[in-house]
């Protein structure tokens, strides 16, 4: 029987002190528990300032052959590039994305395989049960965001949702075809569909180092998820200036009759002010939201690289094709 090859996509940004570990608890994984397959490594370095790099030479220096690649970029694109750059480079049966820092358990590989192998899953993701090591605030803010962007999209997110998930060469070869530049990987997961299985799991602690999140990168990620696949706001922009014109209709009615009668002019004077802020509000609100939709527009139409290679140990035979 034909060996399988599990290949892990792994964005490092400034990772010096994880991806030894890293590679270490896969190593071990793979030896004692899943002895029936290959696996292979992609470090995605993310224009670490750092020795990461380095690190990872000497990784793929030491291990067998074609096991561990890497690439890395010119510099920090941001970790959505490097998941799409690792997957464009994979070759493997199944294809997994984890994190560089251990927070995405190597152990649950195993369950991910089952469900994809036995159960005909073709996409098996990880879920965190709970927040542990979290901040209130930043839980709150998950739980509402999780919920507006599933009422507002086309696109389902499963709360507690990581990004490390395993999946099927059929459906990484789907999620390469969207090739938009504003990437929020974890809604275009959800967007070419396939049936997928959470394992929930226990959040933990990063192994080393520190997260490389801060309250404007993720805010900004925020915005990317639901910009990228809401249609929803645009389509409220329209309600909106119906019910606004329905009123003014309604209100000039109301003027006409009012103005019939003495004394009411003062009072009007007063609703025409109101309905100049209001809609003086309104339409410069409405412009920030056009404006938001015609950045990403632009953003698409110059078609720049998702990612620019500095080096990587990639032989021009040995990349993927396509
Ligand atoms: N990462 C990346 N580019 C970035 C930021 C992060 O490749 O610009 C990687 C990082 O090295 C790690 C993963 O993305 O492997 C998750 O980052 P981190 O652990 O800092 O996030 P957290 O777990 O705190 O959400
Ligand atoms: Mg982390």
């Amino acid at each position: 029987m034909d060996r399988k090859t599990i290949e892990l996509v792994v964005p490092s940004y400034n990772e010096e002190s994880c991806v030894g570990l890293f590679y270490d608890a896969v190593k071990k994984l793979f030896d004692e528990q899943l002895k029936a397959y290959d696996f292979r490594i992609i470090y995605v370095d993310d224009g670490s300032s750092d020795s990461t790099l380095e690190k990872v030479k000497k990784i793929a220096a030491d291990a067998p052959e074609g096991q561990v690649h890497y690439i890395s970029f010119s510099r920090n694109l941001g970790k959505e590039a490097a998941i799409y750059a690792g997957l464009e480079h994979s070759a493997g049966d199944f294809v997994a994305v984890m994190d560089a820092d251990l927070q995405h358990p190597p152990a649950l590989l195993i369950d991910m395989l089952h469900a994809i192998e036995e159960e005909g899953y073709d996409s098996c993701g990880a879920r965190r049960e709970d927040r542990k090591g979290e901040g209130a605030i930043k839980r709150i803010f998950s739980v509402a965001y999780y919920h507006i962007v599933n009422r507002m999209t086309v696109v389902e997110l499963t709360p507690g949702s990581t990004d490390f998930r395993l999946m099927s060469r059929r459906m990484v070869d789907e999620v390469l075809k969207l090739t938009e530049r504003e990437r929020f990987t974890k809604g275009i997961f959800a967007w070419v569909g396939f049936k997928t299985k959470w394992i929930p799991y226990h959040n933990v602690e990063r192994a080393a180092g520190k997260s490389k999140w801060s309250i404007r990168g993720l805010l900004h990620y925020a915005a990317s998820g639901l910009l990228s696949f809401a249609r929803a706001p645009l389509r409220f922009a329209i309600y909106l200036g119906a019910v606004g014109l329905l009123a003014a209709f309604i209100d000039l009615i109301l003027l006409i009759a009012g103005g019939c009668s003495a004394g009411a002019f003062p009072e009007a004077i007063q609703v025409v002010i109101f309905l100049l802020l209001l809609f003086g509000g309104l339409t410069v609100m409405l412009l920030g939201l056009v404006g938001e939709y015609l950045a990403r527009i632009l953003a698409e139409a110059k078609q720049r690289p998702l990612y620019i290679i500095r080096e990587s140990n990639y032989g021009k035979s040995d990349r993927k094709a396509g």
